[in-house]
């Protein structure tokens, strides 16, 4: 069964929305919150946070048990779903005691082997549907290591949550995207669905359109989106809070942006074809020049231990960077990508040399 099969709400397009407060303030903002995207027909599932996890004391920590009381009385008048985030075994509890069917783990939970099997436990046998944040830290096998303990404590109705990474440097988002690991972990799990958090990646406003624009550039199967009535007054991520109206705007947004990637489909692929046979021969080249230099790099280690030196040569290697770098920049390559690809390629070589 589908985790969203008896949502209220219709999908957009083949996509899902899950949208709502960072965290339930009061009981009006909650009942404001819920009507107006009750209004919009596109959401499926409401999200709402009842226990926040602060990176630092003394914030708002969220209303719990009380604002689960506000979700079951708005659930049934508004004929709505709710989802919240669970922290602990108590938590799950108290969401199936007011009828939360779906619940989330988020980023520092998901990174938690302890406290995933503690949650894992409370879940068991609860037919409960799980939406699993991407850890902290950007280690796939994490990520995957919680949804394969979900899966082992019975649950199927699975989804992950891409959320972006904490990293020291975030180059300008709240959490740095990483795109490279969601899709390693769309490879391993074809069957997962994925959805991006433009919110928490973002961390502003202004960026949650195009964090959602690229997560749909790349096959995501929907958005899980933070909206606030009154975002500039919300008691958690303030910052990265959009109101009803403009969570309207970027579905339509998104949606004439799907239909146009749609037409183009087949005038696309023949407009590509000649260009993606060139990228294709320059792929055999450049694996073929691989294989030369590698086996250039297995003389050299012979070479190297009849003169009795180390494979090693710092010297050798800085003169190779500052040559290539600067060649790149010559030919108008990114020099720091340029620097990655030969630290590979040195890092390969060096573990051929010692056999
Ligand atoms: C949230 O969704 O409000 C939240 C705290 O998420 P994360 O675990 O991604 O930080
Ligand atoms: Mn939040």
């Amino acid at each position: 069964m589908c985790i969203f099969a008896n949502c209220f709400k219709l999908k957009f397009m083949d996509k899902t929305i899950i949208a709502g407060p960072c965290s339930v303030e009061s009981r009006e903002q909650l009942r404001e919150t819920t009507e107006a995207l009750a209004k919009t027909g596109q959401v499926s599932l409401i999200r709402a946070g009842v226990w926040k996890p602060r990176t630092r004391p003394g914030s708002f920590e969220g209303l719990g048990e009380p604002a689960l009381r506000w979700m079951q009385e708005l659930a049934a008048e508004y004929s709505v779903r709710y989802c919240c985030e669970v922290a602990r075994p108590e938590h799950v509890e108290l969401c199936q005691q007011y009828g939360i069917q779906t619940v989330w783990l988020g980023a520092r939970t998901t990174g938690n082997p302890f406290m995933v099997e503690e949650i894992c436990s409370a879940l068991r046998g609860s037919g409960m549907s799980v939406l699993a944040k991407n850890p902290m830290i950007p280690d796939v096998h994490l990520w995957l290591g919680a949804i394969e303990r979900l899966q082992a404590a019975g649950i199927t109705d699975l989804t992950a949550v891409h959320r972006g990474f904490a990293m020291y440097n975030n180059h300008g988002y709240r959490n740095a995207p990483l795109w490279e690991v969601p899709l390693e972990l769309r490879r391993e799990r074809p069957d997962l669905p994925i959805l991006c958090d433009p919110s928490h990646i973002g961390g502003q406003r202004a960026l949650v359109a195009p964090i959602s624009l690229a997560a749909m550039q790349l096959g995501y199967d929907g958005l899980m989106v933070e909206v606030h009535p009154h975002p500039e007054a919300a008691q958690s991520d303030s910052e990265q809070q959009i109101t009803p109206d403009e969570l309207q705007q970027l579905i339509d947004l998104l949606s004439t942006a799907h239909r146009a990637a749609r037409n183009d489909d087949e005038r696309l692929a023949a407009a590509l074809a000649p260009l993606r046979q060139q990228i294709d021969d320059i792929d055999h080249e450049m694996l073929g020049l691989l294989a030369q230099r590698m086996r250039l790099s297995q003389q050299i280690a012979t070479v190297k231990q009849q003169m009795q030196t180390t494979v090693y040569q710092p010297k050798r290697w800085e003169q190779v960077l500052q040559d290539r770098q600067q060649i790149a920049a010559a030919l108008g390559l990114n020099t720091d990508f340029t620097k990655e690809l030969l630290e590979k390629i040195h890092a390969e070589s060096v573990r051929v040399q010692l056999g």
